[in-house]
């Protein structure tokens, strides 16, 4: 069984607190950056505090 590994990799997931780009909707994550997110699908970016 494979449960083990892909409850780590989720739980990495909701550590890192990736987000969904508010314009393409759910499914579109949001790659991060040093200083800032970005999409990669329609290019919005958004800065870090
Ligand atoms: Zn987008």
């Amino acid at each position: 069984m494979r449960t083990h590994e892909y409850y780590a990799m989720d739980g990495d997931t909701i550590k890192r607190t990736r987000q969904f780009c508010p314009k393409c909707g759910s499914g579109v994550y949001l790659a991060e950056h040093a200083d800032r997110m970005t999409c990669g699908r329609c290019g919005y970016t958004k800065y870090k505090k």
